[in-house]
């Protein structure tokens, strides 16, 4: 079995089968048509001279018998007995014709032979051609001896024999050939075959993708519906909380500032009351009323800011920005932060300080932050103001010598309301847990950064990291982005700490 054969199930030898099975079902027919004609022209040749007659409807009888028999093996699958039947008979009609009176058909009758057994080459194979030569000898030489008694070779069944060896020389070389003609053409339909199945393949595997494509597009559709409906009503919730905090610290602030305001005079203006000090018991009651409402406006703002950040509608004008007249402004209220307890107050930055990218009031807030923090948690030592530069950035710090922050909790205390240490050396700590966060979304808003370093017991410092104007500039050279106005919602007033 060769390549093709183990690919297709099928081989030269049942593609010539199946070949030869057509010429057959052909040839049955053809003969039976033939025999019918014959019939036909032999009523004409015969006359009136009935008693020939049977010598010729004999071997036509035959003919159509043995055409029969064919058809009747044909389709029952018996390929070589149908062949042989179909020969066979042949054979036979052609030995009756020759028996015939008639003188004509008895010449002519073995010219039958060569066609006969090229035919037996093409539907059987080159050995069928030569049994049946051999056979047609038999026949031609026994025949007039069977009839006559003699061996009667006269020179036309001569040529007849002669024909049938060159008719089974010939059936041998085309019998051969059909073979090769055969496996020629099983190797291109094979090659046919193994392509349209390889078509077939792609076709289903393009088939399978695409459908998968289609699913993955509509998962993709529903996924950006979902989406689109799930981002408008976080738009909604995010509108309505920032309108809610909007409303409350109005509504808070108000009532806040009478409370504070009345104090505030209360204490320290008493010629609005003609004079009249209140009583000492009342006077520090009343510090602590004027403490706590400032304490509660811190808070309220820290909210506020929280979430204008986080609604994304913080007013950030960012700008060229000299760093060194804000930390002036910062350090004089670090004095008034620190000013009951033992602590130096330590100014480092170089006079050549380069300006930064930034937004002047919100790195304000950051850096107050930091100091209230630092004067919180630090009882005695020093709180310094330093800030370095590189080529790109600028780094400023708040270094103090208080209680310290654990590494575990370095990244923990920029989330929102966290508080590590709730009380520090017995006074309590009065923060919101907010300002680093606060700081943090600040620094983020001003492409910065913000980090700490510290360790439990040994002071923290607090570091935030600022572009260079010159080096931003450089690094990004479309005009509009250097004095970028970051004012998502100009209706909102900037808070001022
Ligand atoms: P709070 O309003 O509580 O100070 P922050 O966000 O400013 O909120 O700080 C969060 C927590 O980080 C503080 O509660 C404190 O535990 C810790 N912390 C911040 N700054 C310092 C510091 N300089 N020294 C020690 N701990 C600090």
């Amino acid at each position: 079995m060769d390549m093709a054969e183990e690919s297709t199930g099928i081989s030269a030898v049942s593609i010539v089968r199946d070949m030869r099975t057509d010429q057959l079902n052909i040839l049955w027919i053809v003969t039976l048509v033939g025999a019918g004609i014959i019939a036909w022209l032999s009523l004409l040749l015969v006359g009136e001279d009935m008693s020939q007659l049977g010598s010729i409807l004999k071997p036509t009888l035959v003919l159509v018998i043995g055409s029969l028999a064919t058809r009747g093996l044909l389709k029952r699958d018996l390929y070589q007995l149908s062949a042989w039947a179909f020969l066979l008979s042949h054979v036979l009609s052609v030995a009756l014709f020759m028996a015939s009176p008639i003188e004509v058909v008895a010449d002519t009758a073995p010219f039958m032979f060569p066609m006969l057994i090229s035919l037996a080459g093409l539907i059987l194979t080159p050995v069928a051609s030569v049994i049946l030569f051999a056979i047609s000898v038999l026949a031609i030489v026994a025949t007039p001896w069977l009839l006559q008694g003699e061996l009667l070779i006269t020179p036309l069944r001569m040529g007849a024999i002669t024909l049938s060896l060159v008719g089974t020389v010939l059936a041998v070389l085309t019998a051969g050939e059909l073979y090769s003609v055969a496996a020629w053409s099983l190797v291109g339909y094979t090659k046919a075959r193994e392509r349209a199945e390889e078509l077939r393949q792609s076709r289903e595997a393009l088939k399978r993708s695409l459908k998968v494509q289609e699913e993955l597009n509509r998962r993709l559709r529903e996924t950006n519906e979902e989406l689109k409906i799930a981002r408008a009503a976080a738009d909604e919730a995010n509108r309505l909380k920032g309108q809610f905090l909007a409303n409350m610290s109005h509504e808070l602030r108000t009532p806040l500032n009478v409370i504070m305001g009345f104090s505030e005079t209360i204490l320290n203006y008493p010629e609005m009351y003609d004079g009249v000090r209140l009583p000492e018991p009342y006077y520090q009651d009343m510090q602590q009323i004027f403490n706590s409402g400032q304490h509660l406006l811190h808070l309220i703002n820290d909210i506020l800011d929280l979430s204008r950040v986080e609604a994304g509608k913080l007013d950030l004008r960012l700008e060229e920005v000299d760093l060194k007249p804000i930390f002036e402004g910062t350090m004089s209220i670090l004095i008034g932060l620190t000013k009951d307890k033992p602590i130096e107050l330590i100014k480092d930055w170089p006079d050549d300080l380069p300006t930064v990218y930034a937004d002047a009031v919100r790195i304000r807030q950051v850096i107050i932050n930091l100091f209230s923090n630092a004067a919180k948690f630090t009882q005695e030592g020093h709180i310094a103001l330093r800030a370095r530069y590189d080529d790109k950035h600028v780094v400023v710090s708040v270094e103090d010598t208080g209680i310290g922050i654990a590494p575990e909790h370095h990244e923990a205390i920029f989330e929102e309301f966290r508080q590590v240490a709730r009380y520090t050396g017995g006074q309590r700590n009065v923060g919101s847990g907010l300002g680093l966060t606060i700081s943090k979304r600040l620094i983020d808003l001003q492409e910065g950064r913000i980090w700490v370093e510290s360790e439990l017991g040994k002071g923290a410092t607090f570091h935030f990291e600022l572009w260079r104007y010159d080096a931003w500039v450089a690094e990004h050279p479309e005009p509009q982005e250097h004095d970028k106005l970051r004012q998502v919602a100009p209706e909102h007033q900037r808070e001022q700490t």
